[in-house]
């Protein structure tokens, strides 16, 4: 895992004293504790002459000489996957500093480490222009990861007759293990402390990313058995890690074509295919659930007064506050241009499910009439209050059976709404009759109102 994943505000080139208090202390303390020990270590080698050999040298440039082999040929994926990452991310190489940790003796795993990562600093991290703090945090926990690896191997009497013996086997199981939760637990204490994400799921990266770490130990692990047994033969890890980053490239790029760039949202598309599934998921488990379409009101008037990339500051602040203000399963998308959809699953079914999805539509009204949104302005910056929406619900299976359904319904309750008034919740439930769908076509009596921001 890595930098990317302490992006805290995306685009934003923030420098070491301007992280909050309690991540600068984190930081410096893990970079502390690293130097310590990599000074300790080194210490207690040369005190007792080292059992470092001319053979774990030669070891330890080899495997420097196949990170910067991989790096080169994996460079230009590697940029084509920061570009298209968004929290996570994972260089591979930790199949060479894992190899590093449980062969190599002594101070030498976290010299490869340090070696490594200042070379990934130099042709992928620094052009893509990442701030050195964290590549140095980074690089910190990686050292820490590796010496715990290294400890673990070590209690086991190290890799000596591997891989002959089942005990070698299982310390190798023990110290990917302990090198992975290291390295996670370091990455996700800088993210959670970050405060920039309230999930669980971006603190602790995603299954894919985590799965993909544990197999690039593996790999490692394999690099290690191979240079035991017979140097040569770890030619051959380098064609599967290839395939493994250009695998990684087309899950990261499919996960772009479902995200809406603007809102970070599901896009209309992936939204409504993992709709369909949630809903089938609530079928069978004899669930109620709500759909929610969500219309901004006159937000042609923010466009016009503001300008466009105001207005897209705008949909990106109402994206979050709708992401805020539901559950972490709830199924949120941008539906079109300003407008929004919701998928409510796992309600209970019972009278008092529409009440439910009325409660939360309501709530989430009176949040986004609440938001004071900065943009900037041709005239300088601003920031946007009384923004309103106008929210249609609908419940499954009472308004339909589909997704197509429970969207018509909602939709139609949009309208009911705009027609209403704007900034109101109506649910498809208490629609008299079907209403004609003509679009109301009032002035804007009250439009989002800008106060110039203070610089
Ligand atoms: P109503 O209350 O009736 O919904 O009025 P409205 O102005 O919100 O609705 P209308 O459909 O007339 O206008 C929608 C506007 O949304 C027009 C379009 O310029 C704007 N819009 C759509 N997509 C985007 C976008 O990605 N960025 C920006 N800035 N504006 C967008
Ligand atoms: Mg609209
Ligand atoms: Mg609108």
């Amino acid at each position: 895992m890595d930098e990317a994943a302490l992006r805290l505000v995306p685009g934003a080139r923030w420098a070491l004293w301007q992280l909050p208090r309690r991540l600068l202390a984190l930081v410096l303390v893990v970079e502390t504790v690293a130097v310590g020990l990599v000074v300790a270590v080194a210490a207690a080698g040369s005190a007792t002459a080292g059992p470092v050999t001319a053979r774990d040298v030669l070891l330890a440039a080899c495997l420097v000489l196949l990170s910067v082999v991989h790096v080169e040929v994996a460079t230009g994926i590697e940029r084509i996957r920061r570009r298209v990452a968004d929290t996570t991310y994972f260089d591979l190489s930790s199949v060479w500093t894992f190899a590093a940790a449980v062969m190599l003796p002594g101070v030498l795993p976290a010299v490869v480490v340090i070696v490594v990562y200042v070379h990934l600093w130099l042709r992928v991290w620094k052009p893509s222009r990442v701030p050195l703090y964290r590549h140095v945090y980074t690089t910190a926990t990686v050292v820490l990861a590796a010496f715990a690896a290294q400890a673990v191997v070590g209690a086991a009497g190290g890799l000596a007759g591997f891989p002959a013996n089942a005990h070698g086997l299982a310390a190798l199981g023990v110290a990917v293990f302990a090198y992975a939760v290291a390295n996670i637990a370091l990455v996700a204490a800088a993210i959670a402390l970050a405060g920039a994400h309230a999930r669980l799921s971006d603190v602790l990266g995603h299954w894919d990313d985590n799965a993909l770490e544990i197999a690039t130990l593996c790999l490692g692990a394999l690099t290690a058995v191979a240079l035991t047994a017979n140097p040569w033969l770890v030619v051959l890890v380098l064609p599967p890690l290839l395939v493994l980053h250009r695998a990684v490239l087309v899950r990261q790029l499919e996960e772009a074509v479902r995200t809406d760039g603007k809102t970070g949202l599901r896009t209309a598309a992936a939204w409504h295919a993992l709709a369909v599934r949630e809903l089938r998921r609530c079928e069978r488990g004899g669930f109620a659930a709500g759909v929610l379409v969500l219309d901004l009101d006159h937000f042609k008037a923010v466009n016009d007064v503001y300008g466009h990339l105001a207005g897209d500051d705008v949909l990106a602040a109402v994206g979050a506050a709708l992401r805020a203000e539901v559950r972490d399963h709830d199924l949120v998308g941008r539906f079109g241009g300003e407008e929004f959809v919701v998928l409510l699953p796992d309600l209970p079914h019972g009278g008092d499910a529409n009440a439910d999805v009325a409660a939360i539509a309501e709530r989430i009204r009176r949040r986004i009439a609440s938001l004071m949104i900065s943009v900037a302005t041709p005239d300088g910056p601003c920031s946007i209050r009384h923004l309103t929406v106008s929210v249609g619900g609908a419940l499954y299976p009472d308004e339909g059976g589909s997704v197509q359904q429970l969207i018509a319904a909602a939709d139609t309750a949009v309208y009911a709404a705009k027609r209403d008034g704007r900034n109101r919740v109506r649910m498809a439930s208490t629609l008299p009759t079907m209403l004609p769908r003509t679009h109301p076509a009032t002035q804007p009596s009250h439009i989002p109102t800008a106060r110039r921001a203070t610089p």
